[in-house]
Formats: structure tokens, sequence, C-alpha cells
């Protein structure tokens, strides 16, 4: 069971398997959510996953015209969970809020034309400059 909680514990996700995909997303959105330069997810099944406790959603149009979803814990404000409808089979999770923390590979880098200037990218992954969707 892989687990993953925002810092106050009040809004949590549960997996019954390992991460899929992970990436790491320079949008700007995920940015305004996180006050992050830029945020690492790991993707999971969505049929394997559940959330629990109250959370607020924030949603965008990305580029690609799919909508995407970022849910927000309620009381203490972090993101937790990153949904998008060109996807609807993976949901995302902030790496960072996995405990105990699992081990991050990204093979993808995505957003890369919106990172904040100098990041610096690194060699052998994957770029999206619009995202994947
Ligand atoms: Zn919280
Ligand atoms: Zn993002």
């Amino acid at each position: 069971m892989i687990q993953a909680r925002c810092r106050c514990g009040t809004f949590r996700f549960e997996s019954t398997s390992a991460p899929i995909l992970q990436l790491v997303c320079h949008c700007t959105q995920c940015r305004e959510v996180s006050g992050q330069p830029f945020t690492a997810f790991s993707f999971f099944k969505v049929r394997d996953t559940q959330t629990q406790g109250e959370h607020r959603t924030v949603e965008f149009t990305a580029d690609t015209g799919a909508r995407t979803v970022r849910e927000v814990c309620t009381s203490c404000g972090d993101m937790l969970i990153d949904r998008t409808d060109g996807f609807p089979k993976v949901v995302g999770v902030v790496h960072g809020r996995i405990a105990p923390a699992l081990p991050f590979q990204p093979a993808h880098h995505v957003w890369t034309d919106s990172r904040v200037p100098e990041t610096v990218l690194p060699e052998g992954v994957t770029l999206f400059p619009k995202g994947a969707a």
C-alpha cells in the first residue's frame, strides 16, 4: 500500500499498486497552486487508488483543450492530486507527499515552455514543451 497525505493529514491518498509513470511538471498552474518552481508527480492507475478527506478543486483548461484539475486540501491548502481529462485512467500525486518516500526517476518533463527561466533540464529525459495530452 502506497500512501500520501497533505501536511495537516486531512486529505489522503492510497494506491494498492506502484506508480506507472513519474514526471516533472513546469506548468504555470502547478506553480501558482504549489508555490514551487516545478512539481514532481507520480502517476498511478486510477482503479487502484482512492482519496479521502475534504478538498477543493482548482480547474483550468490546458493548451491542448483538456480540462485539468488540481485537488487541494481545504484546511492546509496543500496540492495533492492532479487529474487530467486527457488521461482519465491515471491520477497524479505530488511525489513529495508520498510517505514513506518512494524513489523518483522521472522519464518526462512536461510544460517545459512554461518553466521558470534558467531552470536546467536534465539530459536523457523526454521533454514535452506543452504537456503530454
Ligand atoms: Zn491538509
Ligand atoms: Zn503542472
